[in-house]
């Protein structure tokens, strides 16, 4: 018997759509859902943002961690996380997949840790800590609330696993246009720049959509992106920014259905003008209505089939910062430069060598015959333009996935400077002034090896 194609499901799907006949020859995903609440109780700091002075006081909404599990008509199975959170770093994502490969059986390939990247949710354990003051008895509490964070994640992905149940899955793509190029725009003028239709880009404005439908065709689930950085506010509440809107406006809208949010790459790519929480709800609501039309317009089927690639790519970073350099930081504001500077100080007289690679995580995963490409990082624009290039229009591309480590500029960005360019090294707490010249050519060559070879 030939095995079922994509277009065979297509057809079985729209015949079937709307009644609760499941076709007798028709092979079927599978799919689970699960969340849980992960905003913190305790006045912990707010992540992303060096210029803030205190902890953080209340909440605007929850902050959520939410997991959709699949498996495909042969029982491959792989699930995406998304989180309210700023990037989940290294460790985290090391510790997790360590359990969930000896609970579940499942390789890293089949896990992606994806962050909303907030700024507006808890600092976690080893990011950015050159960015704040933090005394102890901060860094304890961060400590232990990202120990439960990572028992949390487990827990969910063990839920959706274990809510697993038959599934249609199709996938389109809408547009929302409130994106804008942050290196070419400057904030101030947005607002006179939109009125003259003057923005200069590159920006991807595209929203990719995968829903999730239950045999009976009720939306079970829709996880959908945007590259844009998720930093409307930068107050002192936890939030979920533009992009919790987003999700708690298609969950009233569809109350039986999860809504799960992926940054794109959109570590040059501001929402402006911004700072206002109508205006977080206003993008949200945008995002929303991008979704909303996707379903509406009765996304293209896809074949339960199911592949999931990674690689861990060994990306070499660039000059390293000289003793006197270093010496003169350690007098010079910001203070977060100070303690950057200080730190690698004394690993340079301790005689610790300093690391020259990064061990970057990138993902390729096919669903039908819908590409996902997924990397680690704060990626610019560039590189979802240049995957769309080569591998068609309808590729997904997340960033944010897996390990945020610091922005991952293409060559371009890199060798135009500026703080997505290398200046980020500092707060992320590299040893660099920035990635060396082959970055995008390590992971533009990692992209294309992961796809051919599903
Ligand atoms: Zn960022």
């Amino acid at each position: 018997m030939k095995p079922i194609t994509g277009w065979m499901v297509a057809l079985s799907f729209l015949l079937s759509a709307g009644s609760a006949k499941i076709h007798a020859a028709e092979k079927l995903w599978k799919a689970g859902v699960a969340r849980m609440e992960i905003t913190p109780t305790e006045p912990l700091w707010l992540a992303g943002y060096a210029t803030r002075d205190k902890p953080a006081e209340g909440k605007l909404m929850p902050l959520w961690i939410k997991t959709l599990a699949l498996e495909d008509a042969d029982g491959h199975r792989a699930v995406i996380l998304t989180s309210d959170t700023l990037g989940i770093p290294q460790a985290m994502h090391q510790n997790v997949c360590a359990r969930l490969k000896q609970k579940f059986q499942l390789e890293p390939e089949q896990i992606i840790l994806s962050a909303s990247h907030t700024h507006c949710g808890p600092v976690l354990r080893g990011a950015l800590y050159d960015m704040y003051p933090l005394d102890d008895q901060q860094r304890s509490m961060i400590d232990k609330y990202s120990a439960e964070l990572e028992a949390k994640i487990v827990e969910t992905i063990g839920k959706a696993l274990a809510d697993l149940s038959p599934a249609r899955l199709a996938a389109g793509q809408g547009t929302a246009g409130f994106a804008v190029n942050r290196r070419n725009n400057s904030e101030a003028n947005v607002p006179k720049l939109i009125e003259q239709g003057a923005l200069k880009g590159p920006v991807d404005h595209a929203v990719p959509v995968l829903a999730v439908f239950l045999p009976d065709g009720k939306l079970k689930a829709v996880l959908f992106g945007y590259a844009c950085h998720n930093t409307v506010m930068a107050f002192y509440q936890w939030s979920g920014d533009y992009a919790g809107f987003a999700q708690m406006a298609l969950e009233k809208s569809h109350p039986e259905a999860t809504a799960l949010f992926f940054m794109g790459c959109g570590g040059d790519q501001n929402p402006l003008p911004r700072r206002k929480v109508e205006l977080a709800e206003r993008y949200g609501n945008m995002l929303a209505a991008a979704v909303e039309e996707v379903l509406l317009a009765r996304p293209r089927a896809l074949g339960p089939q199911l592949a999931t690639r990674m690689e861990m790519i060994s990306l070499n970073l660039g000059p390293v910062p000289t003793e006197a350099e270093l010496e003169k930081m350690t007098n010079e504001k910001p203070e977060s430069h100070q303690r950057w500077a200080r730190r690698l100080l004394s690993e340079m007289k301790a005689g610790k060598p300093f690391i020259r690679s990064y061990s970057f995580p990138l993902q390729a995963w096919r669903l039908g015959d819908q590409l996902l490409i997924t990397m680690g990082g704060e990626p610019v624009v560039d590189y979802a333009l240049k995957f769309k290039q080569e591998f068609g229009t309808q590729t997904w591309v997340a960033g944010y996935c897996n390990d945020v480590m610091t922005y991952i500029p293409s060559l371009r960005v890199l060798k135009e400077g500026g703080y997505d360019g290398g200046g980020a090294m500092i707060p992320y707490g590299l040893p660099a002034w920035r990635w060396a010249d082959d970055v995008e050519e390590l992971i533009m060559n990692g992209a294309r090896r992961l796809v051919k070879s599903q």
